[in-house]
């Protein structure tokens, strides 16, 4: 069921629990502004999350309320895995879905990241 994005941030949400440790996740890199984790249903060779620490529901709200240095610290986190994990030739994708309309379904921001096959046209 596509997030209401105009609902405040819940945090009984899946991925508010993984960041308190509630829920265990395949994790693949973790700082001060960001987990990465595996997904748990994926959609290429290598599908991975990346996702804030901070409270954000999506990159709409994310972009708009975050700190300079917490996005800073997120694009360069999400950099960081893509080329830690040797995704950077011959090449990756990074999807975010946004409400409804893109079927966002986790409602805090997580950002794909596709790799290990030629993508085709669209995933998630
Ligand atoms: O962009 P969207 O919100 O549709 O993506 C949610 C993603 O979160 C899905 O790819 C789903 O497999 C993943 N997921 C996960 N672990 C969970 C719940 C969902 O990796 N416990």
């Amino acid at each position: 069921m596509p997030i209401d994005p105009t609902k405040p941030y819940d945090d009984q949400n899946i991925f508010a629990k993984i960041l308190r440790g509630e829920i265990p996740a395949k994790t693949v890199y973790e700082d001060d502004h960001a987990l990465a984790f595996h997904d748990i249903a994926p959609q290429a060779p290598h599908h991975i999350l990346v996702i804030p620490k901070g409270a954000y529901v999506s990159w709409d709200d994310f972009s708009a309320r975050a700190s300079d240095a917490e996005i800073a610290g997120f694009i360069r986190a999400v950099g960081k895995v893509a080329r830690e994990a040797r995704f950077v030739e011959p090449g990756y994708r990074l999807l975010a879905n946004t409400g409804v309309h893109a079927g966002q379904e986790v409602p805090h921001l997580h950002v794909h990241i596709f790799a290990g096959q030629p993508l085709g046209p669209m995933l998630a």
